[in-house]
């Protein structure tokens, strides 16, 4: 199929994935070629994950995340399993009692800026303290509480942000500064939505972790990248498979990796290289982003409800002011190639989700057809 034939997916996760990746997959299906063009005789799918050929794909697959995502030496980068939610409950684990005197329940903050971390300070809740820093649920998560406001509790091992919310389209568009509010926890994020989207500044986070579905590649494979003194503090409840020490000690392969996620998301990670890295994904993603804003903020039937200063480059719900129009929006925007429309259902409306593998073109047909719909049922 060619590439004017593929529709365009706007999918929230798992999420369309660059054609010239999926080729490539495709052309070494049955028979993996090393970088030399060197045939093994083997799908990457029946490789054993301790032979010469995977430990070179996920060597590569390594390197090129540290280089995309510009990681310092002193952080490790862990491949795992379980998905962002896994590590709801994997993180806490780690680290609640990271800075806590023995005997004393561990304490953990988090700031609620929408459901993935209302879904994070729940789950930590089983296994410490879990206290809520600040929340925007008051106004819907439409808004950013200002960091000057977090009540930051000075006993808490770590802060958890969740710094793109997937659902209800709200980002952090710079990190918040916790040793500038005069506390010295180390910040957890989940990037999970817009990993690889923009640079990281890494000296403003102790943790990040992504599920690969949303921006760098097949479900299965989590990214875990974490300093390495935050390392080795496990509670004694915490399964061996995801104690952060046994999983580095092992370079991620204490058990069985996903092998074949691990491949693509390095295919994906050489293809985000090719583009220019995440400098110009990220001049890109400010550009798609802008254009599908003004074209709903234009717009008398198109709304959408969050701060304009905190508006997801990533993930952009919109409401039909006539919701009764809802479904024959959604079945025209199918039927012009642009699928995967439907809002969260906790949310409503609609959300297009216009990540790194979505060209401008994408959302170009998307604005096309948005104009098109309000103007012929005008
Ligand atoms: C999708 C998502 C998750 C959950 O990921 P799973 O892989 O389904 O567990 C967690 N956090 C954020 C921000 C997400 O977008």
């Amino acid at each position: 199929m060619s590439a004017a034939a593929r529709p365009y997916n706007f999918s929230a996760g798992p999420a369309t994935i660059a054609e010239e990746v999926l080729a490539q997959a495709s052309a070494e299906m049955l028979d993996w070629p090393d970088a030399q063009g060197r045939r093994c005789g083997m799908s990457v799918m029946e490789m054993s994950h301790r032979g010469r050929e995977f430990v070179s794909i996920y060597q590569h697959a390594q390197a090129a995340l540290r280089e995309l995502l510009a990681v310092p030496p002193n952080y490790r980068i862990l491949f795992m399993q379980g998905g962002g939610l896994a590590e709801n409950a994997i993180v806490p684990m780690n680290l609640a009692a990271l800075r806590c005197a023995a005997g004393v329940q561990p304490t953990v903050d988090f700031v609620v800026t929408g459901s993935w971390s209302e879904k994070s300070y729940r789950e930590a809740g089983k296994y410490c303290s879990a206290q809520l820093a600040a929340s925007n649920a008051h106004d819907g998560h439409t808004r950013l509480p200002e960091p000057s406001s977090w009540r930051i509790d000075p006993r808490a091992s770590y802060v958890h942000v969740c710094t793109n919310e997937t659902i209800h389209g709200v980002e952090f568009h710079e990190l918040p500064d916790l040793r500038a509010l005069g506390c010295d926890a180390p910040l957890v994020i989940d990037f999970s939505s817009h990993v690889a989207s923009r640079p990281v500044d890494w000296s403003r986070v102790g943790l990040a972790f992504a599920g690969a579905q949303k921006n760098l590649g097949p479900a299965g494979l989590t990214v875990v990248v974490v300093r390495e003194d935050l390392i080795g503090h496990a509670l004694r409840c915490c399964p061996s498979a995801f104690d952060y020490q046994r999983v580095m000690d092992n370079q991620s392969m204490y058990n069985t990796p996903p092998t074949y996620a691990i491949y693509i998301a390095g295919l994906v990670f050489d293809w985000l290289k090719r583009q220019g890295g995440v400098r110009a994904m990220e001049a890109r993603n400010i550009a798609k982003a802008r254009l599908l804003y003004e074209a709903i903020d234009r717009s008398s039937l198109y709304e959408n409800r969050v701060s304009p200063d905190c508006r997801s480059r990533m993930n952009v719900p919109f409401f039909l002011r006539d919701e009764s129009r809802d479904a024959a929006f959604l079945a025209g925007a199918a039927q012009h190639g642009l699928l995967s429309l439907k809002g969260h259902k906790s949310v409503g409306g609609m959300r297009a989700s216009i990540y790194n593998a979505m060209p401008i073109a994408g959302v170009q047909a998307l604005v096309d057809y948005m104009r098109e719909f309000e103007t012929t049922c005008a």
